[in-house]
Order: C-alpha cells, then structure tokens, then sequence
C-alpha cells in the first residue's frame, strides 16, 4: 500500500536505545505505546503483532508504535530499571533529566506531545484478568476514543500525577491505558493477539460493536486473614456488596461494595493484606474530585 515506514533507534543518554515505529506520513498521528513497566509483557507481544498487521495491510492513519517503552526494564524482566528503580509511569512529563529513567520519560513525552490520541497497554498483574480500559472518560473526547476501542468495559481512572494517560488528557491529548492480563513477564497470548486485532480495526475506523459499560474507579479487595483461599469469583463476574466472594480457611472474605471482577489471584495459599481480587466500582462517583478533570481543548 505504499506505506512509509521507518524505524527510528533513538540513542538516549543514558547507554539505552528505544525503537521508534513510524507508519504514513510526519503528520501528527496517533501513539500506541506498552512496556512502560518491562515486566508487562502482553501489550509488548500486541504492538508487535500490530506491526505485523500493518506491515501486511498497511494503514490508513498516521501511527507512531513504540513495543518496548522502557527497553532494561523490559531485558530484566522487572517493572522498573534497575539502573534507577524509578516508576516511569510516575514522572510524566518529566521535570528534570538526572537518570536512566527520566531520559525515557523525556522521549517518549516529546512524542507524546505531538500526537493526536495516545494508547498506553500495560498488564494487571494477574493471570486471571478481563481485558479493560482506564480512561478520565467525563472528557467527551477520551470518551469516544475509549468507545472507539471496542474493548467493553471501561473504568474510570485517577488524575494521578505522573502517568502518561493522565498527563496527555491533562494538556488536551485524548489517551487512555488498556490493561491486558498478564503477570511477572508471564504474557497472555489470546488476549495480546486479540488486542492487536482490536487496535487495527481502530486504526482502520472499522465500526465497534460491542456495548461498553462505564464503572467507577478500581477498588482492592484484601485478604483479611492468611490461610488456602478459595475463590468463589472470576473476572468478568458482577459481584454486589455482601456477596461472597471466597473463603480462607473458614472464614467468609464478603464483598465490600457492588462491581465487575476485573482481576484476581490464582487458587493459593494467600498472606493478610495481599489482594485477592479488584473490582470496578458499580457507583460513579459524583464527588468534585473526579469531576475537575479540566481539559485544555488544543
Ligand atoms: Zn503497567
């Protein structure tokens, strides 16, 4: 199709490179990122299998793919690099240049800035986990790119300081995080594959069909007590306050509040205070806090 295409190896300074995919023409364009944390790897395996696909059918949209955000991160299997243990999903836009970390932080905002809609994958941290989108969705426009995704539960995320997908719909860049399932490296083949597909027929504004439900914000459920727990739930599942949600030993874990199961651990001998489950809150909350999400229309 005719599809320019480069590969830009960015040298940062600090002895790291990051590969740069560039799909079309210089104009402003869509950003897909994943392997901001280097243990999450589902999204690095979909970006990939997007290349793929778009290197086979080309693409009508401008799209700048970067698969592995945080390269030494993602070598040493950790979420962070261990050069400098910083969370480089916790220092956007970046303020000062004074380690590994910020470097890329650096990088990948001034792409950043120049996009039109940023895709952010991470994985969840457990195995055992729906596909979802987080997203500041009160912005009309984060909004129908959420819609547009096709992935159909869609929860509402924090305006915490440092993340990408807050940071660019801070400034007026529609962006939202999609969280895959996927644990310590561990990749969840279907769903990457699956999300790589979705992502295309974004690209190519194929018509999403799914029906998206909107849920408040993400909630942990803990274990209260240690001991072999026995769940009684699984992602996906709707769950309401005062259900049972499993046992430790005999004792009942009841659930605090109403939602959608979005993650949980696998059968196992479970310690006090580790989460068992997350759960997307069935309530939106109306409260002040989640509702100045003040949006600088470019
Ligand atoms: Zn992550």
């Amino acid at each position: 199709m005719g599809l320019a295409t480069t590969v830009e190896r960015i040298p940062l300074k600090t002895d790291t490179t990051i590969d740069v995919h560039h799909f079309g023409s210089n104009q402003k364009g869509i950003l897909i990122v994943s392997g901001i944390h280097g243990d999450e790897v589902t999204g690095v395996f979909a970006t990939k299998k997007l290349i793929e696909i778009i290197q086979k059918n080309g693409c009508p949209t401008p799209i700048t793919i970067i698969p592995v955000a945080n390269p030494i991160a993602f070598s040493c299997r950790t979420r962070a690099d261990p050069r400098d243990n910083l969370d480089l999903n916790r220092i956007f836009p970046y303020e000062n240049n004074n380690g590994p970390t910020h470097d890329i932080a650096q990088t990948i905002w001034s792409l950043a800035k120049e996009a039109t809609t940023i895709i952010d994958l991470h994985s969840s941290d457990h195995l055992s986990a729906i596909p979802y989108v987080v997203c500041l969705y009160r912005d009309e426009r984060v909004k129908r790119l959420a819609v547009s995704l096709n992935v159909e539960t869609i929860v509402e995320g924090r305006k915490n300081k440092g993340h990408l997908f807050a940071e660019a719909t801070r400034i007026g860049i529609p962006s939202i995080i999609v969280e895959l399932a996927g644990k310590s490296a561990i990749y969840n083949e279907k769903q990457g594959e699956l999300m790589a597909h979705k992502l295309y027929e974004f690209l190519i504004n194929k018509t999403p069909s799914n029906a998206n439900k909107f849920y408040g914000n993400i909630v942990d459920i803990d274990a209260p007590n240690k001991g072999i727990l026995k769940l009684e739930i699984e992602p996906g599942q709707i769950i309401k306050k005062g259900d049972i949600i499993g046992m430790i030993e005999d004792v009942e874990v009841i659930a605090p509040d109403s939602g959608i199961v979005l993650r949980s651990v696998e059968p196992s001998m479970i310690l006090k205070g580790e989460r068992i489950c997350s759960i997307a809150l069935e309530r939106i909350s109306n409260s002040i806090e989640r509702n100045d999400v003040v949006l600088h229309k470019k």
